[in-house]
């Protein structure tokens, strides 16, 4: 298990849209698990989804 797995495994939807509570409102924010150069999470009201990565919660 890498670090990118345990912060995955750690951070809940509520974490990740307080920390991008701006840009949450748009939908989509960059992936805080890969090095995202555009807006490839996608945030649902009970859960997010990365395109990028696949990283989901
Ligand atoms: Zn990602």
């Amino acid at each position: 298990m890498n670090i990118f797995e345990k912060v995955r495994e750690s951070v809940t939807m509520q974490q990740v849209a307080e920390l991008y509570s701006i840009d949450a409102r748009r939908g989509m924010i960059n992936c805080i698990f890969h090095d995202d150069k555009t807006p490839s999470m996608k945030l649902y009201d009970d859960h997010y989804y990365c395109f990028g990565c696949g990283a989901h919660g």
